[in-house]
C-alpha cells in the first residue's frame, strides 16, 4: 500500500528547503498544507514568542501541530517528527545510488529528520487512500531542535490529548529505541579579578586565572560517573601577556541520566568557584540554563509495548534498547507527562555532510508507522 516512489519524492521534495534551525517558515507552511490535504485538522501554536528571543531570524515558524480523529476506540497516538536541520543546510542535493540516499557532499542531507517527516506523510496518505482504521492520531512537526530543542521546550502542550509519543529522531533503524536520556544544562561562570601590572605591581592583582586554578583542582572533568559528564567547551579571558588577568569567562555543560546528581553538581561547581574567588579576593558570576530533564521508559508501559508488538508484525530482529547521551524533542514530552520513546529512522553519519539513508529504511519507518496506529 506505501508508495515507495511518492514517499521518495516526498522526502527529496522536503530536502530541498533551506531550513536550517530558526529558518523554517517556508517548510513549516509546505506542512501545513500537506496535513490539510490529509484531513488532519491543523493548528499552529504561539511557540515564537516565547524562543524568539534566541535569534534574529525573519524566518522563524511555530510548532505544527495536527489532529486526526480515529475510529478506533480508546486513547490515540503521537507521532512526532522536526523540521529543521544542522547546518551546512542551505541548498542541499540530494543524490539517490540504488538504495542509498547522500548529499552531494557539501551539505548535510537532511534525512535527520526530514526522512521522518516524509514517513508521516506518506502513512497518513496510505491511510486516507485505503480508508484504514485507526486510532487518534497527533502528530507534531517540532521547530528548531537542533538548538537544544526550544520548539518542544515552547510547545503548547494544552493541544495533546494522547499520553502515549514516537518520536522518529534516532540515528540508526527502526529496531533502535532511546528510552533513556540525561538531564543537561548549560552553564557559564565569569571570574571576576583585577587588573594590574603584572611586572610592576602583581600583588595589587587578583588574578582570576588562579581562581580558575585551584577551583579546577577540586572538579573532575569528563566522564564523572556512570550517569553523568561535565565538561568546560570554551575559555575566555585575559587582556594582555604584561597584564594580570581581571576577568576569564568558562562555558559548559553537564548531563546526567539523574536529575539529582546533574543538580548537585551545579551546586558544587558554584560552591567551589565561589569559595576559592572569596579567598583570592574576587568574584564570580554562574549562571546555567537547563536545557532538558531527563527520562526513563519502563518496559511496562504502553508505549513499548505497542512499539513490540508493531515491530514484531514488520520483522523478527530484535529490538536494541539504547540509553542516548543526547537530548531531544522527547525530553520535552516526557517532562510534560507524555510516555514517549524515540525510534531509529534510518538515518546514518547525521550532522556531517556524509549523512546518508536507506531507502529501505525509510520505507520501514511508513510501515511501523501504519502498524502503531492500527491498535
Ligand atoms: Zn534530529
Amino acid at each position: 500500500m506505501i508508495n515507495n516512489h511518492r514517499l521518495i519524492d516526498e522526502f527529496i521534495a522536503l530536502t530541498k528547503f533551506d531550513s536550517e534551525s530558526y529558518n523554517e517558515l517556508d517548510i513549516q507552511r509546505y506542512v501545513i498544507e500537506k496535513l490539510k490535504e490529509l484531513d488532519l485538522k491543523v493548528v499552529e501554536d504561539n511557540s515564537i514568542d516565547n524562543y524568539k528571543k534566541y535569534t534574529n531570524s525573519k524566518n522563524i515558524a511555530n510548532n505544527v501541530y495536527g489532529y486526526l480523529k480515529g475510529d478506533i476506540e480508546g486513547k490515540g497516538i503521537i507521532l512526532a517528527a522536526h523540521l529543521d536541520t544542522v547546518s551546512p543546510g542551505i541548498n542541499k542535493n540530494a543524490i539517490i545510488n540504488g538504495n542509498k540516499i547522500t548529499s552531494d557532499g557539501k551539505t548535510v542531507l537532511g534525512a535527520d529528520d526530514l526522512s521522518s517527516v516524509a514517513a508521516i506523510i506518506e502513512a497518513l496518505r496510505v491511510i486516507k487512500e485505503n480508508k484504514i482504521s485507526h486510532k487518534d492520531i497527533e502528530v507534531i512537526f517540532f521547530v528548531a531542535e537542533e538548538p537544544f530543542a526550544k520548539g518542544s521546550r515552547y510547545f503548547d502542550y494544552s493541544l495533546l490529548k494522547s499520553k502515549e509519543a514516537y518520536v522518529f529522531d534516532l540515528e540508526g533503524n527502526i529496531n533502535d529505541v532511546a528510552i533513556k536520556a540525561p538531564a543537561i544544562a548549560s552553564f557559564k561562570i565569569r571570574i571576576n579579578g583585577k587588573a594590574s601590572h603584572a611586572g610592576f605591581r602583581p600583588e595589587d592583582g587578583i588574578n582570576a586565572l588562579t581562581i580558575l586554578n585551584k577551583a579546577l583542582n577540586e572538579i573532575n572533568l569528563g566522564r564523572i560517573d556512570d550517569k553523568t559528564t561535565l565538561n568546560i567547551g570554551l575559555i575566555n579571558g585575559g587582556s594582555g601577556v604584561n597584564i594580570v588577568p581581571d576577568l576569564i569567562e568558562i562555558k559548559g555543560e553537564i548531563r546526567s541520566l539523574d536529575n539529582n546528581i546533574l543538580d548537585t553538581e551545579l551546586k558544587h561547581l558554584n560552591d567551589t568557584f565561589d569559595r576559592y574567588a572569596k579567598i583570592y579576593n574576587g568574584s564570580i558570576d554562574f549562571t546555567y540554563e537547563k536545557e532538558f530533564s531527563a527520562y526513563e521508559i519502563d518496559n511496562n508501559d504502553n508505549v513499548i509495548k505497542r512499539y513490540n508488538k508493531a515491530i514484531n508484525k514488520i520483522n523478527n530482529k530484535k529490538i536494541n534498547y539504547k540509553t542516548t547521551f543526547g537530548g531531544s524533542d522527547n525530553n520535552n514530552l516526557n517532562m510534560h507527562n507524555i510516555k514517549g520513546i524515540v525510534v531509529g529512522n534510518g538515518m546514518r553519519n547525521v550532522h556531517s555532510k556524509e549523512e546518508y539513508i536507506l531507502i529501505d529504511d525509510i520505507i520501514d519507518v511508513t510501515k511501523l508507522i501504519l502498524e502503531l496506529v492500527k491498535e
